[in-house]
Formats: C-alpha cells, sequence, structure tokens
C-alpha cells in the first residue's frame, strides 16, 4: 500500500500532467486559427504525450493500491501575440512540470518509497527532453524574428514531427 502523502501528490501530478496535455491542445488550436499547421501538429503530440504520461501516473497509482481522484482541470489560455509567446509559455509549463516532478521525486526519497522514486525516474529524464525540445525551438524563433519564410520554414519543419520524436532536432 503506497503511503497517504505520496497518494495525494501522485493525484495531484497526475492532474498536472492532465492540465498540462489541455493547455498544449489550446496552444494546437491557436496554431490551426493562424493557419500554422505544423505548429499544431507539434502541439497536438504535445497534447497526446502529456495525456500519456497522466495514464502512465495513474496506472502506477493503481498498481499500487491507491485511489485515484480526479480533480477539475483549468481553461487553458488559447490567445497569444506570437508563437514566440506560445513556446515561452510552453517553456513556463514544462519547468513547472520539472520542479513538481522533482518535488515528488523527493517525498518518494523522504518517504524510502524506493518503487515510485524508480518510477519517477522516466519523468525526470523526460522532463529533460522537454525542455530542451522547447527552449530549442525558441532559440530558433527568436532568430527568425519577423521574417515570414523563416516563420513558414519551421512550420514546415514542425509538421514533420511524428509521434515519439521531439521535433525540434528535425527543425
Ligand atoms: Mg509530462
Amino acid at each position: 500500500m503506497i503511503h497517504q502523502d505520496l497518494q495525494t501528490a501522485l493525484n495531484k501530478q497526475i492532474n498536472q500532467e492532465f492540465s498540462a496535455a489541455y493547455h498544449y491542445l489550446g496552444m494546437a488550436t491557436h496554431f490551426e486559427e493562424q493557419n500554422l499547421d505544423g505548429f499544431a501538429n507539434w502541439m497536438l503530440l504535445q497534447f497526446a504525450e502529456e495525456q500519456s504520461h497522466g495514464m502512465r501516473l495513474l496506472r502506477y497509482l493503481q498498481d499500487r493500491g491507491g485511489r485515484v481522484q480526479l480533480a477539475a482541470i483549468e481553461s487553458p489560455k488559447c490567445d497569444f501575440q506570437n508563437p514566440l509567446e506560445v513556446f515561452k509559455t510552453s517553456l513556463k509549463q514544462e519547468q513547472s512540470n520539472t520542479e513538481a516532478i522533482n518535488n515528488l521525486y523527493e517525498l518518494a526519497t523522504n518517504l524510502n518509497d524506493h518503487a515510485t522514486k524508480s518510477h519517477l525516474q522516466w519523468f525526470l529524464d523526460e522532463q529533460v527532453e522537454e525542455e530542451k525540445s522547447v527552449e530549442d525551438i525558441i532559440a530558433l524563433l527568436e532568430r527568425i524574428g519577423d521574417d515570414t519564410a523563416g516563420l513558414l520554414y519551421l512550420n514546415d519543419k514542425l509538421g514533420e514531427r511524428t509521434a515519439g520524436g521531439s521535433g525540434a532536432d528535425q527543425a
């Protein structure tokens, strides 16, 4: 049986992953409205990834005999000035998620729950990847500035992303 504090924290993290998914969906709809289908594709894959993270934690909590409690998810922001603002928002979201996973890992450590630590290891590695891919796209967008041709080139590149790839290294 999993410790009560860890159950509470895991439920909070499940909510955070699904909330991140919903925010990425909001960003995808924003890009669809702007006819930037490559950017939208990239965001839709993020949406799917975050849902899979939520499910991974949910199943783990169930496997440990814990009780899943699904909390409400707030509305995502869907209006942005430009692609750079979207990706900066995304980076903040990923950084706060990294912090949450770190806190969860620390709690599992303090409670001597080695199985949870082992499960969270994958998430720690994943966050390094997530932050890097968003940072890479921010760097490209900063170089592109107001250049429409550059933006459309990046849109094409992000449109090539498929499930399992970050897309940033293809950009
Ligand atoms: Mg995640």
